[in-house]
Order: C-alpha cells, then structure tokens, then sequence
C-alpha cells in the first residue's frame, strides 16, 4: 500500500452503490413525493440572485398567500422543517420577560412552550387532555389572565389526531392586545384556514405534509400586527439565521424552493378548496371503515377529527410497534404510534396531498386486518 497523508480513508459505505426503497409513506408525515415533484427538485441549480430566482420566489410568495388565504407582504418560506418555522415565529415575536401563553392539546404545544421558555419568556400554558380542544371561553379567560403578547395554538395537532377550531379566537387575541401563531404544519392544505378573516398573526406550515416536497422549506407568514411587534423589539432575536430582518431579505436562496413552488402550483390547479373536501371526503371514508372492523377512532368529537392525521385507539391486546412493524413488513406501508401524550395509546395514520385517495384507505385498511390476523394478542 502506498503511503497518503491521510489518516482518515475515503469511507467504504460511501463506495458503495445505494438505493433508497420506495414506501408507502402513511404515517403522520413525510408523505410521498410524486413524480411531478421530484422532477421540479432535479432542475439545475441558479444563482440566488438570478432573475429567474427572484421570479421563482415571487411564485412561491403568491402560492403561499394562496394556500394561507393572506394579503400578507410578508410572507416567505423559510429554509429548515416546521421547527424552524416555529423558532422563527417565536423568537421574533417574543422578548425576554415577555408573557406567552401556549395551548396544549399535544405534543406541539409543548415545545413551542420548551422554545419560548429557551428564550426567557414567561411561559404560561393551558392543558387539556390528549384527544380533546380548548373552548374560546377557556381561551378568552386565560388571555384575561396571563395578558401574554402572543398565543400559540396548534391547528392540526398530529400527536392526537385533533383539528383545532380557530373561528373567534383572533379577534379574542386582538381583545387583549396578543398576538395570534398558529401552528397548522399537520393540516394547512387539508382542512380550511383562512388567515386573514380568521385574525390569524402568524401562520406557518411544512412541505412534507400535504404539500407533498420533501422536509426543508417552512412556508411562514406574518401580519401587519406582527411586524409592527417585531420590527419595533428593544432586543435583537437570539437567532441570525431565524431573524426576519434578514429573512425577509434572504429567504430561498438555496434552490431548494423549486421543489415547494410545484408542490404550491399543483395546490392552486387543485383548488384549496377541493383539496379541504378531497382530505375530508377519504378520511371519512378511512374512519367508517377502521370502525366497520371494530376499531375505535381516539378522538370522540367527529368534527374535531384531523382530516391529515387519523389516530387510532391501539387495539386492546396487541402490542402497537408489532402492528405498525408487521404493516412495514408485509405491505411495504407505515404507519406510525403515538407520539408525546399519545404514546402507547394510539396508531397515527397521515393521508396527505397525493396518498389521500380512497384506494390507498382500501390499502391500509387491508393490512390492518391482516396485521390483527397475524400479530400476536393477548387476552384482555
Ligand atoms: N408541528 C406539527 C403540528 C407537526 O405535525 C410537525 C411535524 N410532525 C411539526 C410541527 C414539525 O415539523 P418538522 O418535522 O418539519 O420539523
């Protein structure tokens, strides 16, 4: 062997072929990317000043203020997952010492509560139980309370399987002088929002949800309110690349949101609202069938069923990780548990944006049966 300078090698693994596997992608996110949208991703790279940059951005800022329903100028698309957005939201909206009061119907509240308490708010939450929402009155008495200056409150809360109702509960915000975030990465495309009539402040989603792109471009909005809170901060943001003085300068100068600006036209040819009945109507049709095979759905309330996001009670008897691992098996599909409060007590499944269809239901539901048929049950 000859003698090299190196002492680390070139790694073995990376001197290998790879191949990624295609999967059913049904568990509460990423969903499957479809050939339109992959493509988009395979374009050439441009320079993040290029006319055809700035355009392709321009598209993607009138996608998103479609798909949010928002007059909002400022409105971009941040570069990281859904965390990101909710830093971002966060750290821009809020200073240290500030009150924030956070809905927790989930395991999203509760890290948005971890982030603001990261930056030294006063973090003031209410609770409710896993499966359940919060009523306005609830809200309304606790803004009287806490006078935060920003309320969070998920709107597709993934961990449970809830669609949080949002009527009435901005113009509560704007009662008390707080700001309105709403976290609607598990549901936006899937279920109606309006952010503008619905007094919404701030509104962020993900791309690897309905929107059907991989994870890595967080569509993020804010109102005028917002940005005359943020722009008038006596402390910087504890975050350079989150701070939206530079944001909204710099958003998308990577390449990456030709990925999210297919995912958006392919939303708008769709039709919000068609993609709302689209999601609504195979949810349905999902939940009529797990209940015709005796399972129950964890979330009592039909109208507070996430349509992205089904929760599932785990079937009394039965270990959950021997179903969801038996249905990766044997049909190539997964699922996933519960996650935070709902650990242990349910199986999630997401049907998002191209996998929300009626014959991937007959899919899932046919590998359910099977998995009971053959995963191992205790007596109860
Ligand atoms: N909020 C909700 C409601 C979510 O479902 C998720 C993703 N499961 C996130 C935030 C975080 O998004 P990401 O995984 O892209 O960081």
């Amino acid at each position: 062997t000859s003698m090299s300078s190196l002492s680390v090698p070139p790694p073995q693994c990376l001197l290998q072929p790879f191949t990624v596997p295609h999967r059913y992608l049904f568990g509460p996110g990423p969903s499957n990317v479809p050939p339109r949208i992959s493509t988009a991703g395979a374009q050439p790279m441009l320079g993040h000043l290029h006319a055809e940059t700035i355009e392709i951005m321009d598209h993607i800022k009138s996608g998103i203020q479609y798909a949010f329903q928002t007059q909002n100028r400022m409105t971009l698309a941040v570069s990281g997952p859904g965390h990101a957005a909710m830093e971002c939201a966060i750290f821009n909206t809020v200073e240290s010492g500030e009150s924030v009061l956070i809905a927790v119907h989930g395991i999203w509240g509760e890290r948005a509560a971890e982030m603001a308490e990261r930056i030294g708010a006063k973090v003031n939450t209410i609770v409710t139980s896993a499966g359940s929402y919060y009523t306005n009155d609830e809200i309304e008495q606790a803004l009287a309370k806490y006078k935060p200056v920003l309320f969070f409150l998920t709107h597709g809360e993934s961990s449970t399987g809830v669609l949080h109702p949002i009527d009435g509960i901005g113009e509560l915000c704007h009662k008390y002088d707080c700001l309105f975030l709403v976290d609607s990465v598990a549901a936006l495309g899937g279920a109606p929002i309006y952010m503008d009539k619905q007094g919404i402040d701030i509104l962020y989603t993900g791309s690897q949800k309905v929107l059907n792109a991989p994870p890595g471009t967080a569509p993020i909005s804010f109102s005028e309110r917002a940005c005359h809170k943020i722009f008038n901060r006596k402390t910087k943001p504890v975050s350079y690349f989150l701070d939206l003085s530079w944001l909204a300068n710099y958003w998308g100068c990577d390449g990456k949101p030709v990925v999210i600006v297919e995912s958006l036209a392919i939303l708008a040819e769709t039709g919000l609202e068609n993609s709302w009945k689209q999601h609504k109507d195979v949810a349905e049709y999902f939940h009529m069938g797990l209940e015709k095979m005796g399972l129950k759905l964890f979330v009592q309330d039909k109208k507070a069923r996430l349509p992205t996001v089904t929760t599932i009670v785990a079937p009394p008897g039965y270990e959950w990780r021997e179903i969801t691992g038996y249905i990766m098996k044997n049909h190539n599909i997964e699922i996933s548990g519960g996650l935070g409060p709902s650990l242990g007590m349910v199986l999630r499944v997401g049907l998002m944006g191209c996998n929300s269809t009626k014959a991937h239901v007959d899919m899932i539901l046919q590998a359910l049966a099977d998995a009971l048929k053959h995963c191992h049950k205790s007596k109860v």
